[in-house]
């Protein structure tokens, strides 16, 4: 049921998120997912169906992610909000992301606004990555012939080096994509590509489903994460172990509601029994990026045909 979503093009998603389509939705079925939410509260495994993770193993550390910004939708606009929730909230101030963008799209880097957006980011300590380059926007970098792939991501390296200093070389493809054609390409421009271990399933419309049944879905997503650790598969990195977790900061829902997610992720993973670091988010730019880059070295991506 979820999934049926995922076939929407991003034009009809956006039309209908104009439209008001999600409210008038949400209002019509608020019933049924009332009784949905109950069910779904105790859909999770439980501590006793993972396995016991080994004496003194490190403790994990919740690297965050966001795909498709900066957005440049006011007034309300959602990469401000979420970054202004990652600096300021009661589970850790100054928690630091990583930011896949969208350098090119008029409707994000590619204009003043995205691009002062931007700036932002970096001053504030966030890392800068790349998403897209195209300034054709979200394109499926399955779609791109080697040259227009290699040439967009050429851009979107110089883009985020013209703000930053430096060239980035982490890479998370649109729709999570690719194969052994685009991961050649990512190579040959010193790309590593990043993608996930817990996903907010925010990337397209949110229906009331996603949305209240997030608090289930990311501690299914955690109790199998933990079997991973306790099964050695993820790497150990300054002494914990990092967590991807992928967010839009596009999505205005997502923005409305960071500071409640840093309270699921942190809540969730109590629940099913992975220990935390201290400080549960990265806060520092530098540490964020050893870890990002460790995790996209170590995931040693398989060939798998393009969708
Ligand atoms: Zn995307």
């Amino acid at each position: 049921m979820f999934q049926s979503v995922v076939s929407l093009s991003w034009k009809e998603i956006a039309h209908r998120r104009r439209a008001g389509f999600e409210h008038a939705y949400r209002k019509k079925t608020t019933a049924a997912l009332l009784s949905l939410l109950a069910l779904c509260a105790c859909a999770g495994p439980s501590i006793e169906q993972v396995r016991a993770l080994p004496p003194n193993a490190p403790p994990a550390r919740f690297l965050l992610t966001f795909d498709d910004g900066p957005s440049t939708w006011e007034p309300y606009n959602p990469t401000r909000a979420i970054l202004d929730a990652l600096a300021r909230n009661s589970v850790q101030p100054g928690i630091k992301a990583v930011f896949f963008l969208q350098t090119r799209d008029p409707r994000a880097g590619g204009s003043a606004a995205g691009r002062a957006m931007m700036r932002r980011e970096h001053a504030e300590g966030q890392v800068l990555g790349v998403h897209s380059g195209s300034a054709r926007g979200h394109i499926d970098h399955c779609l791109m012939p080697d040259a227009e792939l290699a040439r967009t991501l050429a851009d979107a390296k110089r883009d985020i080096a013209a703000i930053t200093g430096r060239a980035p070389d982490l890479v998370r493809p649109p729709f999570w994509d690719y194969d052994a054609r685009t991961l050649a390409v990512y190579r040959g421009l010193g790309l590593h590509m990043l993608l996930t271990d817990v996903s907010a399933n925010d990337g397209v419309i949110y229906f009331w489903n996603v949305s209240l049944r997030r608090r289930a879905h990311i501690r299914d997503e955690l109790a199998t994460l933990r079997e991973r650790i306790a099964a050695g598969k993820l790497p150990v990195v300054d002494g914990v172990i990092p967590v991807v977790v992928a967010f839009h900061d596009t999505n205005t829902y997502t923005a409305h509601h960071m500071r409640e997610y840093l309270h699921i992720l942190t809540g969730e993973a109590a629940d099913v029994g992975l220990v935390l670091a201290p400080e549960p988010f990265y806060g520092g730019a530098a540490a964020i990026e050893r870890a990002a880059r460790a995790r996209a070295l170590a995931a040693g991506w398989q060939d798998r045909p393009c969708p």
